[in-house]
């Protein structure tokens, strides 16, 4: 089976389909479980994923709220828009992101990873934003595609990966 997202087909691990599976926090007191392949999957190179994962930047997948459950004692920090950033309150470990106006939730691939669910990046968002050049051949957005919301503009795949001292 596949998804269009983003313009984007995607090809799924025909075990995915319909396994629940899951994942937990850094610590392990957050647990999430999800069920059947997300709606999309991709790196996303923002400043508000960047700065609240402090990492050059985040890989992510998207799921309706009806298909994730998250277990555990959270914070959740609202900063910019429809984000509702959930990490746990124990470790700080991030865990999900909830998106209210849409009803669906973001959950990062290396919580749900080590279960066995693996459902990888199909392109890069924000691609303006990076602190790091891509050699992947994956599309790579100036924000997201229009379907998103946003301008569908893409950027000229990277020559090499590397970090870039400007941002
Ligand atoms: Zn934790
Ligand atoms: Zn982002």
């Amino acid at each position: 089976m596949s998804t269009v997202a983003g313009g984007i087909k995607m090809d799924q691990n025909d075990r995915s389909q319909s396994m629940t599976q899951g994942g937990a926090c850094y610590c392990g007191a957050v647990e999430v479980t999800i069920s059947g392949p997300p709606a999309t999957s991709g790196y996303c190179h923002c400043h508000s994923c960047r700065t609240w994962h402090a990492t050059p930047m985040t890989a992510f997948s998207i799921w309706a709220d009806t298909a994730i459950s998250i277990q555990g004692e959270t914070i959740v920090t609202e900063v910019s828009g429809d984000s509702h950033r959930v990490s746990c309150k124990k470790c700080g470990g991030a865990v999900a992101n909830k998106k209210p106006k849409i009803a669906m939730t973001v959950v990062y691939p290396m919580i749900y990873r080590q279960s066995g669910a693996d459902f990888p990046p199909q392109y890069h968002l924000f691609y303006s934003e990076r602190t790091m050049d891509i050699s992947d051949g994956l599309p790579k957005f100036v924000n997201t595609p229009t379907d998103f919301g946003g301008s569908g503009e893409r950027v000229d795949e990277s020559k090499s990966t590397g970090w870039r001292m400007q941002v």
